[in-house]
């Protein structure tokens, strides 16, 4: 290097310093407190503040307000956080007060912190049960309600592009306000929309599972009161309002990825290891601990870091995170995302401490696993041999999704087909609760059911009927009753999330108000709708027992019951009309002599044989 150029460099260190130091002003006037605010009257008196601004770690912190105290104060390895221990009494009074951050008896930096009130019987919020069926939302792709905020300049990715897969599509919670009144008409009771938080990423930023600020609600979608607005208007139309939670990992555009506050907040810091995505590790009595560390601690992606919850300050920023959410909003459930690569221990508070501010909450983990052992280990009050002992009572059916679609797709053998179905009903006895399982035929990380199904809408029909009447919380992916379907490319992500059409503008079809919709999508649609209403009040469906006989010849029938009202469904893949003879049925058909098909109200007797119409599911109800 000549002089000269040595001289450049000096003046080039000497400008980044100086972008540095303008840097530590500008942000010297920000003061971060987490959560923002918080509540009178929770059950856990405990609440701990993370604080962060220049040089903030250097102050000690004061407040002044009965029945407030500061407990104790945590530095951190980074001089620009504090974690501060606050309790607040039983009977502490809602109000405001200065948090005054003080060096050398001189208050450097004040927060006006606010504890509000309650909302009345905020701590009985009902969560999500077998009598629900969720709607899942990929919401940059549902309806585009405001197109204001379909470009952010602010943001990194300022592109909007329908025709990328992977592009933003402008879809927003304006646009999820706007259709609950279509979603509550089909029948649905809850709607699920993946991550509304802000992902501040440079590309593919619409999926919302690179989180960038777990307080922030990203503008694309919208504005905070939006997202309040969505909720309170979810409640006034009878619909539970689930959160997509992400704990396991951020987006790698965090604001607090350039000054972490401890050096092991995320994992693998200084040398990036994606995880080896072995889920089988956490049962496993052979596992060997580096799979496990690699697992648990690898990144899911590299854009995605690993967050350390065996740092207890992360955990309880995650922890108070999601209450702070379950609060503001008056969620009805919790949807967690790839559930098993969370440190076990810490799932066990996370979930444990939710479920003990809100006892009648629900929780559901992705465990994408089609091993049903698997599935289980990770509901409430399973027995488990490694000790995991979690609140979480709901986990997913992929192992039952995967059942349908194969067992509806082969062909009819001893070991193929129907009878598939059959024997994955059967592992039930592994699950605490099979009740609380959640049931779906797709979502949006696999094959649109449709494309399951080779785009064949007789299967679409006896799959959708299936889930909506065997034991288990229904899902369904939006789109499904317009037949959305990505077999063009088939595992695509962009793809399976496809505009719903009628969500914006211009939309030649529209599945909101039935223009331009093909006979087939008519057909499902109103199928649905009407299979979705008859659900709502069907406690049997909700609760009955389920009995089940072995297939043949191409024929499931099973029978969901209570004391009061007994429903028999009958899958038939036969290609032609079946006779089907009822005595084989007589154990839980011995007095009833009628029944009513529930889609077209038509009296069959079951005396000898009924009638089933070629590749259908027919639900009658016994009479
Ligand atoms: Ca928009």
């Amino acid at each position: 290097m000549n002089l000269p150029a040595l001289h450049r460099s000096f003046v080039k260190y000497f400008l980044v310093l100086l972008f540095i130091s303008t840097a530590i002003v500008v942000s010297a006037q920000s003061l971060r407190v987490e959560p923002m605010h918080w509540w009178v009257g929770m059950k856990n008196p405990s609440l701990q503040l993370m604080v962060h601004a220049a040089d903030v770690g250097e102050t000690v912190p004061f407040v002044n307000y009965p029945g407030v105290t500061i407990k104790k104060i945590h530095k951190a390895d980074s001089k620009n956080y504090l974690f501060i221990d606050l309790i607040v009494a039983k009977n502490t009074k809602p109000g405001r007060f200065p948090i005054q951050f003080k060096r050398n008896g001189k208050a450097v930096y004040t927060y006006d912190y606010e504890l509000m009130q309650r909302k009345p019987n905020a701590s009985q919020l009902k969560g999500f049960t077998a009598a629900d069926v969720i709607y899942l939302i990929t919401p940059d792709r549902f309806a585009n309600g405001d197109a204001s905020n379909d470009v952010v300049s602010t943001m990194r990715e300022t592109t909007i592009d329908r025709k990328n897969d992977y592009g933003r599509h402008g879809g927003d919670i304006r646009g999820i306000i706007n259709s609950l009144d279509y979603i509550a008409g089909m029948g649905f009771t809850a709607i699920w929309p993946t991550p509304l938080l802000e992902n501040d990423m440079k590309q593919s930023s619409y999926h919302g599972y690179a989180i960038t600020d777990y307080y922030k609600v990203d503008p694309r979608f919208g504005t905070m009161e939006e997202y309040k607005e969505l909720a309170d208007k979810c409640r006034q139309k009878g619909l539970k309002l689930v959160f997509d939670g992400v704990v396991n990992h951020s987006g790698s555009q965090y604001w607090w990825m350039k000054d972490l506050p401890f050096k092991n907040w995320i994992n693998y810091p200084d040398s990036l290891r994606i995880t080896n995505h072995r889920r089988t590790v956490n049962q496993d009595i052979y596992a060997a601990e580096s799979d496990k560390e690699l697992m648990v601690r690898g990144w899911f992606v590299e854009t995605m870091p690993d967050l350390n919850q065996s740092n207890p300050f992360l955990a309880e920023f995650l922890i108070q995170n999601s209450i702070w959410w379950v609060e503001t909003l008056g969620l009805g459930g919790i949807r967690q995302d790839t559930y098993p690569y969370s440190q076990k221990k810490f799932l066990e508070q996370w979930t444990c401490r939710i479920v003990n501010e809100y006892p009648q909450f629900s929780i559901v983990g992705e465990e994408w696993s089609t091993n049903p052992l698997i599935a289980a280990y990770w509901q409430k009050g399973k027995a488990n041999n490694t000790g995991y002992n979690g609140c979480m009572k709901s986990t997913m059916d992929f192992p039952l999704q995967q059942a349908l679609w194969q067992s509806l797709t082969e062909p009819e053998e001893w070991d193929k087909g129907i009878v598939k179905l059959y024997e994955a009903l059967a592992n039930d006895f592994v699950y605490t609760n099979p009740k609380d399982l959640l049931v779906f035929g797709d979502n949006h990380d696999m094959n649109r059911i449709l494309t399951f199904l080779n785009n064949d809408v007789d299967l679409l029909q006896m799959a959708m009927t299936y889930i909506l009447t065997i034991r288990g919380i229904p899902q369904v992916y939006y789109g499904t009753e317009a037949l959305l379907e990505n077999s063009a490319k088939p595992g695509d992500h962009g793809l399976i999330r496809t505009d719903f059409p009628g969500g914006w503008q211009g939309d030649k079809a529209n599945a909101f108000t039935g223009v331009g919709l093909s006979a087939d999508q008519q057909r499902i649609q109103a199928y649905l709708k009407k299979l979705l209403n008859w659900r709502k009040d069907k406690k049997v469906i909700h609760d009955g027992s389920t009995l089940h006989f072995a297939p043949s010849n191409g024929i499931y029938v099973y029978f969901r019951y209570s004391k009061q009202e007994k429903v028999m469904v009958v899958m038939n893949k036969n290609t032609k009309e079946v006779q089907l003879s009822t005595g084989r049925f007589s154990e839980i058909l011995k007095g009833h002599g009628q029944a009513v098909n529930v889609m077209t109200g038509e009296q069959v007797s079951l005396h000898d044989k009924v009638t089933l119409p070629a590749r259908s599911a027919t639900v009658w109800e016994i009479r």
